[in-house]
């Protein structure tokens, strides 16, 4: 049984997430934590339920999603996912870093790339990749189809959805992986996003204003 947390970082307020189940393994999605109030509230409760982070996920790599990327990866010494059609959004983040005002940002190497129906394991947990380009050219999503959660990153938010006015980005292809991708799932689907507060599937495809059902 998975079990989720939910920390809000980073000036963004973006959802960083950390998946665990009764082994005590986990995994850390899409650590926004950049200072070392954040970081220490990461680890204290990564000690406090003495869990065991095993991989290191990144739905996709804007600068708000991997601020805590090569703290996550020193500290546990784990391997990092991202799909690979990412690497030019995680090539430009010293850039945007500087832009936003990261100073402290730091480049982690991807360890493997992920695809399309990968299947990526924890504990006696499974996740299932589906790839959902449009709000970045390379974002997955992670699926538990039997619990019936879904970490969403930036595609699906609840009565909204990803920007599409940053460079590599595409409406038309968001739009695709929504119609395509998550609202073919089961309506009790519980979407938790990269930022706000989750939502179902059913909920959104009745009164999402961006995309419809
Ligand atoms: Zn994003």
């Amino acid at each position: 049984m998975i079990q989720i947390k939910i920390f809000t970082f980073n000036p963004f307020n973006e959802n960083t997430y950390i998946l665990f189940d009764e082994t005590n393994e986990c995994v850390i999605i899409d650590p926004g934590c950049h200072n070392y109030e954040e970081r220490k509230e990461l680890t204290d409760f990564i000690e406090a339920k003495e869990l065991k982070p095993v991989k290191l996920l990144n739905t996709h790599a804007h600068i708000d999603h991997i601020l805590g990327n090569a703290f996550v990866k020193r500290k546990y010494e784990i391997p990092y996912f991202l799909h690979k059609k990412d690497m030019p959004i995680l090539e430009s983040a010293p850039n945007r870093a500087a832009h936003w005002g990261f100073p402290a940002y730091e480049h982690t190497d991807v360890d493997v790339f992920m695809e399309e129906g990968d299947k990526i394991s924890f504990g006696e947990s499974e996740l299932e990749v589906l790839f959902t380009p449009g709000h970045a050219p390379g974002h997955v999503v992670f699926l538990n189809r039997e619990q019936k959660i879904c970490i969403g990153g930036d595609v699906l938010f609840k009565g909204s959805i990803g920007r599409t006015d940053f460079p590599l980005c595409s409406f038309e292809e968001l739009e695709q992986s929504i119609k395509t991708k998550l609202y073919t799932l089961d309506d009790d689907v519980i979407v938790f996003p990269g930022h706000g507060t989750f939502t179902k599937i059913g909920i959104e495809k009745l009164t999402n204003p961006f995309v419809k059902g």
